[in-house]
């Protein structure tokens, strides 16, 4: 079993996620030191911290002194306030007129880019008599969320004059820092452009942030007064190249539960997509796509026992995968790594993402609730 620094409950399948909360930290500092001291860092911790574990991350971050937190939804947050934490909480989403009541009774931020839900918002605070604060999205180029920067200014404008509204930060996100820097430093432009005419004004917006993990590591232009990390911290890159020095945060772990000798010639797991050429050690390992380790990754992904890189041999099920170990001597209760290191060998989540034909956020946000999180 892991070592006794690990707390945190396994049950009866040996398949867990380890979650270093040390490398978090350190992740976490080596993004502050990517941006000057001045700027606010507002960690992203959606999707239960892109699959860490959101109460455990957020409270390992609040020691570390982030600035602020970022979420999906309402609900979200809602878990955040009921562990305690009572770090300022910016929801990234969408939120219904019907939800307005939670946002006060959860001290909420929400993000806004319609006059509507501004309305209603200065509305609902008036009863209560209680000011709310907002973010407004600008959509500089994203097609998502986001008031289309062109209306931004008279909307602020309007909203400017709200008696219970009070504008704290305004943002953007950024579509192509990957792919396209003409196109990204278009919409830092556009932004930025849009800032100034605000001060013009004289309409004061205390914050504002743009830069996702890339925007950081590659757009310091894109810093403004905020940052808002998330792959980054969890240690993961978002591309090759990427600037900022990282430790990955979570491994996944897993322990043969069953090994035969098998002839040549045989077929293994759904569809014989994987025969064996010679004589043979197959082993089954307990984690399938119902816990979320995609299923195209059956004959492609590597698998680490022993020290040694293997391959997962035929198609992943939804609950067991089978792996060609050869001559090794495999034994039940044996440790396999599936995402992190061992021995000389690592496998990372960017690595499996690479042979799953998808990006290293759903490799991690995709885990599923099966798997206990065991933090370090
Ligand atoms: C998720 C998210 C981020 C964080 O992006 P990373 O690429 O994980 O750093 C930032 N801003 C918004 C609006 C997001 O939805």
């Amino acid at each position: 079993m892991p070592d006794k620094k690990i707390t945190g409950n396994i049950g009866y399948r040996p398949t867990w996620a380890e979650v270093n909360l040390s490398n978090l930290a350190y992740n976490f500092r080596q993004v502050k030191k990517a941006v000057c001291r001045s700027i606010r860092v507002m960690v992203c911790v959606k999707a239960d911290a892109y699959g860490h574990g959101l109460i455990p991350v957020a409270k390992k971050l609040a020691a570390c002194g982030v600035d602020y937190l970022s979420v999906a939804s309402i609900d979200e947050a809602v878990k955040l306030r009921q562990a305690r934490i009572e770090l300022p909480v910016l929801v990234l989403g969408m939120i219904l007129k019907k939800d307005i009541p939670a946002l006060f009774r959860y001290r909420l931020i929400p993000t806004v880019c319609t006059k509507d839900m501004a309305f209603a918002l200065n509305r609902e605070a008036g009863i209560k008599g209680r000011r709310i604060k907002i973010h407004v999205k600008v959509d500089t180029g994203m097609g998502r969320i986001g008031m289309l920067h062109k209306d931004v200014l008279e909307f602020v404008k309007g909203i400017s004059r709200l008696k219970f509204v009070g504008m704290e930060g305004i943002f953007t996100h950024l579509a192509c820092a990957d792919t396209d820097k003409g196109f990204t430093c278009y919409q830092i432009g556009l932004f930025n452009r849009l800032k100034e005419q605000l001060d013009k004004l004289g309409i004061n917006i205390p914050l504002a942030h743009a830069a996702n993990s890339l925007g950081i590591a590659g757009y310091p232009n894109s810093h403004f007064n905020m940052v808002r990390p998330g792959l980054a911290i969890y240690g993961l890159r978002p591309k090759e190249g990427f600037g900022i020095d990282l430790k990955p945060v979570l491994s996944l772990k897993t322990r043969v539960v069953y090994f035969k000798r098998v002839p040549a010639g045989y077929g293994i797991s759904y569809g014989h997509t994987y025969i064996t050429g010679k004589e043979t050690t197959i082993v089954t390992l307990p984690i399938g796509y119902g816990d979320g380790y995609p299923r195209n990754l059956s004959n492609k992904a590597p698998v680490l026992i022993g020290g040694r890189r293997f391959k997962i041999s035929g198609r992943v099920c939804m609950d067991q995968i089978m792996v060609d170990v050869g001559n090794y001597p495999a034994k039940t209760g044996e440790l396999a790594v599936l995402i992190g290191e061992q021995g000389k060998e690592k496998i990372t989540a960017e690595e499996l993402a690479g042979l799953s034909d998808t990006i290293p956020y759903e490799i991690v946000c995709g885990l599923g609730s099966r798997v206990p999180r065991l933090y370090i």
